[in-house]
């Protein structure tokens, strides 16, 4: 019955989808703040389109209210007065709060998952994964809420004692990407509420709508009003300073490019706000000569093609040693073909969908043009694919790759698997780590003295040793050199998101 619902939804308008969802309280174009559900000011909206329209066609999801400066200011005036109550709230009853969050996104995660869809562009069953994901990061900070407790310090003088509180930081500003329109927040929402800090949030202005419907499931939870504030704008980079500048903001935390991540990181410093920055990856992908080739075809299609390859821990460059490098190749060619279809991502058989937008296309197409024009070949796609829709492109993989083409040192974000060649463990950690960036890395060894020497050796924050796939709630999550600092998600995730007041008891 499911199967042919979805069949029948993906003939239809992005609008006609919404009305067939269940839970049409989900479907929010007004801000969210201090509890009440508010147009912008001058009524001006955008409009929110659906990624895999057809070329040349529009498919207008909604229009948004855009907000600017004035209605992000109110919003966190309004946090700023809820901190001061719910900073006193308990664990017990914040954690009691996240469970109800993680149980109304589970209720609603078809409906959810169709919104990722429709707005972002990637299939079903990868939107309703991330639906399971994001409600994972509230089930987890609801278990981790009522255990942020400090320590107890012996001074050196042997008698006095030091105790250290751990006390909510504030009002947190959460700039959030399109690539993961509900994990993004929730990650970042997750740990702020859990400590009893108050947020304000502007979602990407490609994906506000699955933001807004967490912001509705927030005020059926009875989140407090001004606890969780959500407004979508258009005007990015102003909304984005003045949150920044904001002497009422004392945190931000930022999942996007490095570019944006080093302006945001100058604006912050008029207020020096604490920061948490997760930004971009090229991640190497390994592929020793004693690995299972097997397992390893099946872990690059997860690291590199998920989300047609915009994810930020997406394998980037995909190393392969040269014993085993025709056979890699050609297993890779071939699992790709018989296991992944393009297209529209409501369609039941589809499991990879568009680019996001233009530039995303462009970039795709640029790398490609270079790595071909400088000796790369074309084993399996190459195109641009307008015939299913206009940001859609083939799942594209490229051998004979070398270190003067762009793939080697730019991120893609988008289906492009290039191969390089490897003979020696030494030289690939060399090309591995050549670069300015270190969010994830893979490799695929069952050698245990490889796997310890290579994983400590890689310059990332995270590494997959046989297997594609590393992201979860209990994951320490972020990465080293420009692709940011902080950790999400795990028990460090809190830690972002509080300060340390230590007391010194003076004891006779
Ligand atoms: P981008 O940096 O322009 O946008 C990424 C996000 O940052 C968007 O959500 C956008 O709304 C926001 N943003 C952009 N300018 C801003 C500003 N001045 N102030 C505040 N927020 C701002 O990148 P893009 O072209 O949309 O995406 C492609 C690149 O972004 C990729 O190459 C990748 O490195 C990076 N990216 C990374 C992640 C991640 O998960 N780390 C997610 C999305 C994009």
């Amino acid at each position: 019955m499911l199967k042919i619902f979805r069949r029948q939804l993906a003939a239809v308008s992005s609008p006609q989808v919404l009305k067939e969802f269940k839970n049409q309280e989900l479907i929010r174009t007004k801000g969210y703040v201090n509890g009440n559900w508010i147009e912008s000011s001058e009524r001006k909206t955008f409009s929110v389109n659906n990624p895999a329209r057809a070329t040349k066609k529009e498919d207008k999801i909604a229009d948004v209210y855009a907000f600017d400066t004035k209605e992000f200011g109110d919003a966190i005036e309004a946090a700023e007065v809820a901190f001061h109550s719910f900073k006193k709230t308990t664990g017990r009853y914040r954690a009691d709060l996240l469970q109800k969050l993680y149980s109304l996104m589970i209720k609603n995660e078809d409906d959810l998952a169709k919104l990722i869809v429709l707005e972002n562009g990637k299939s079903y069953a990868d939107a309703l994964g991330e639906v399971r994901y994001a409600a994972s990061f509230f089930q987890w900070f609801a278990e981790e809420a009522p255990r942020v407790d400090g320590d107890v310090i012996s001074s050196a003088n042997g008698a006095n004692r030091i105790i250290t509180l751990k006390q909510p930081i504030g009002v947190c500003g959460l700039l959030t990407p399109w690539n993961f329109p509900a994990a993004m927040i929730t990650r970042k929402l997750g740990a702020a509420i859990a400590v009893g800090c108050t947020s304000v949030i502007k979602p990407a202005s490609e994906t506000p709508l699955s933001a807004l419907s967490i912001a509705h499931l927030a005020e059926e939870a009875g989140i407090p009003p001004g606890v969780v504030n959500v407004l979508p704008a258009n005007k990015t980079a102003e909304v984005g300073q003045f949150i920044c500048e904001h002497p009422l903001v004392k945190k931000v935390s930022f999942t996007g490019s490095t570019n944006v991540g080093k302006l945001l990181m100058k604006q912050s410093s008029t207020t020096l706000k604490k920061l948490t920055f997760e930004l971009g990856g090229n991640a190497p992908f390994i592929v020793f000569e004693d690995a299972d080739i097997d397992k390893a075809v099946q872990g690059a299609i997860t690291a590199k093609f998920r989300s047609s390859g915009q994810t930020c821990v997406c394998a980037n460059r995909i190393f392969v040693h040269e014993t085993i490098y025709d056979e890699f190749a050609s297993k890779f060619v071939q699992k790709v073909k018989e296991t992944t279809q393009l297209g529209n991502g409501l369609q039941e058989s589809i499991t990879h969908g568009p680019l996001i937008h233009e530039r995303s296309l462009a970039k795709v197409q640029q790398h490609i043009k270079d790595a071909v024009e400088k000796g790369a070949k074309v084993l399996l796609g190459g195109n641009h694919r307008p015939d299913i829709g206009e940001f859609f492109h083939d799942l594209t993989i490229l051998s004979d790759c070398t270190q003067e083409m762009d793939v080697a040192h730019e991120e893609t974000f988008g289906p492009v698997a290039p191969l390089f060649k490897f003979s020696s463990e030494e030289e690939v950690l060399k090309l591995a780590n050549n670069t300015e960036v270190g969010l994830a890395g893979y490799f695929y060894s069952p050698d245990i003295s490889k796997v310890f020497r290579v994983a400590e050796e890689l310059n990332v924050g995270m590494v997959g040793v046989n297997t594609g796939g590393i992201s979860e709630a209990a994951l320490p999550f972020g990465g080293v050199k420009e692709s940011g600092f902080g950790r999400e998600g795990s028990k460090y995730g809190l830690a972002d998101y509080l300060t340390i007041k230590s007391l010194v008891i003076g004891v006779e």
